[in-house]
């Protein structure tokens, strides 16, 4: 029998968190429910989830002060997380995903939707991980290791950085619309905007920093990573 996704529920209001549990028992997820910080530590040092529901608004430490945490510590980098926001404004979605959250999603939302975007980050990790090392000039990025470097200088990459970097180095020198990179990177993109995959270019190119220049921004048509970027007068200011 294929094992069930574990789903960590991080919501200190316990009619959400169990609304939420049921739903994503009903669809073949195995929740656990963790009411603060403290509780979902204990759950992530016993077994890793597959996926990390957090809450924003939270006692004690905030959703997005653990989800920083959790993205510093080398055993829960690689697990996804999806911010659960009471907040519709763009600064704090923004401020959620520079904390490495994958992905967020504004309450009330439906199950379907929750649904949806848990799955779509569900499927944008498996992959990735049987691919081997590609280099684009002193660029390179091992899938299997999860590492990305810069004339032999290890760089450090949020998880969808790391996928947005892989795809585009693997299909390099081609200009790649957002709407293409939402499905090629995102994997479903129903739900996410189109700027998002800006907020991640950005991103990126700041984690890459002199390297970021390899991702150029085609006027009207999207991005590309090219080996021969054009003279660095023409790269936007990334601040
Ligand atoms: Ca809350």
């Amino acid at each position: 029998m294929k094992k069930q996704p574990r789903v960590l529920i991080v919501e200190d209001e316990s009619a959400i968190a169990e609304l939420i549990a049921v739903n994503l028992r009903h669809n073949g997820l195995a929740p656990i429910w963790a009411e603060d910080g403290v509780a979902a530590q204990r759950e992530l040092d016993a077994v890793l989830p597959d996926v990390i529901l957090l809450d924003w608004m939270l006692p004690g430490q905030s959703g997005v002060a653990l989800a920083r945490k959790w993205r510093a510590d080398a055993r829960t980098k690689g697990v996804p997380i999806l911010m659960l926001t009471a907040r519709g404004d763009e600064p704090d979605k923004i401020a959620g995903l520079d904390a490495g959250a994958d992905d967020y999603i504004t309450k009330p939302f439906s199950t379907q939707e929750l649904l949806a975007r848990i799955r779509a980050v569900l499927r944008r990790r498996a992959p990735e991980q049987l691919e081997e090392a590609v280099s684009i000039g002193d660029l390179t990025l091992d899938a299997a290791t999860h590492r990305v470097s810069w004339k032999g200088q290890a760089l450090k990459i949020g998880p969808t950085e790391f996928k947005l970097l892989n795809y585009l180095m693997r299909h390099a020198e081609r200009v790649h619309s957002r709407s293409q990179l939402l499905d090629k990177v995102w994997g479903d993109h129903v739900f996410i905007e189109e700027r998002t995959v800006d907020v991640h270019v950005k991103r990126l190119r700041e984690t890459l920093g002199p390297a970021g220049q390899l991702i150029e921004t085609v006027r009207g048509a999207g991005y590309r990573l090219t080996a021969q970027p054009a003279v660095a007068a023409s790269v936007p200011a990334r601040h």
